[in-house]
């Protein structure tokens, strides 16, 4: 296993990061929130394949909770996730000391248009906002060589491409495919707030998922084929769904006409006994 570091102060975190790269390393990033998976876990491997170290943090970020939302209960689990870290050989997690990621007079905010309008922001206004600053701060105190985001939030991914184009920011952004478990489920922090009802009722939202987009795939109008499963889910007891969306797959703007003329991904968000879930897959 990989002695891991653990660092807690900017000072301690770019100290390591310049001793690293005087000795010619190259840095991989993980930002997490922390309450680790398999999911987040598949992202540190994926950073070794880019860099020779990677680096996690893990910050609850509370710019990106709106009022009436679970970031006072959001699982903290530090001990935990600094040995799952360890044992997928992660160099470096960096646990930001809380109040030190945003000073009392922090001013500045970052605002994304195109890609970060409507889904997810239709039902979480504020939401990338608060992504978009915490991912410019993180990545600007690590200045790593490439930083590597979950597919699972497809529309964030998005939005950080985005982000450090726009930005002139010099890190790679690289993808990673959604993490599932035996039974199609994306691995999510959140899951752990099912009981058993509620984890055998979400793991139906990829299968739902996964036979809407193949009638797409097979000629159906996407719009006709994304009512249909926004109904199939209620009736399955899904409690409501907030979008079945397909969009561009690059640009993620909608298609016109439900005709499915370039590579689209289809995005679902919904409800599943109290809990808020989010999902995609290319067509
Ligand atoms: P979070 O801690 O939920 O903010 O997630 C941290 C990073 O892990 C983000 O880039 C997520 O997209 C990614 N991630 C979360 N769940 C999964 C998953 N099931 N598969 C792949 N990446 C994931």
């Amino acid at each position: 296993m990989t002695q891991i570091k653990i660092v807690r102060t900017l000072r301690d975190l770019r100290g390591q990061i310049w001793e690293w790269r005087g000795s010619g390393e190259t840095i991989g990033f993980v930002p997490t929130m922390g309450a680790l998976h398999d999911g987040h876990l598949s992202l540190i491997r994926l950073s070794h394949k880019h860099t020779s170290k990677s680096v996690a943090s893990i910050f609850v970020n509370p710019t990106q909770f709106a009022p009436g939302e679970d970031f006072e209960s959001y699982p903290r689990t530090e001990e935990a996730d600094v040995a799952a870290l360890a044992s997928a050989g992660c160099d470096l997690v960096y646990i930001p000391e809380p109040g030190s990621m945003y000073e009392e007079n922090h001013s500045t905010s970052i605002h994304i248009t195109g890609v970060a309008e409507s889904l997810e922001t239709d039902h979480r206004p504020t939401f990338f906002d608060g992504v978009a600053i915490v991912v410019a701060k993180l990545l600007n105190r690590c200045a790593p060589d490439v930083a590597i985001f979950g597919e699972k939030d497809y529309q964030q991914l998005a939005t950080i491409r985005r982000l450090v184009i726009d930005l002139d920011m010099p890190v790679k952004i690289v993808g990673a495919p959604i993490a599932r478990d035996a039974h199609g489920l994306a691995l999510s922090s959140r899951n752990q707030y099912f009981d058993v009802e509620g984890l055998a009722l979400a793991r139906k939202l990829n299968v739902i998922m996964q036979d809407c987009a193949e009638k797409m795939r097979g000629g159906m109008n996407v719009d006709l084929a994304a009512a249909q499963a926004k109904q199939t889910f209620l009736d399955t007891g899904f409690e409501s769904v907030d979008y079945v969306s397909v969009a561009s797959t690059h640009s993620l703007t909608p298609l016109a006409g439900g005709i499915l003329d370039r590579p689209a991904r289809l995005l679902i968000a919904l409800h599943c006994k109290g809990v808020r879930l989010i999902d995609n897959c290319e067509i």
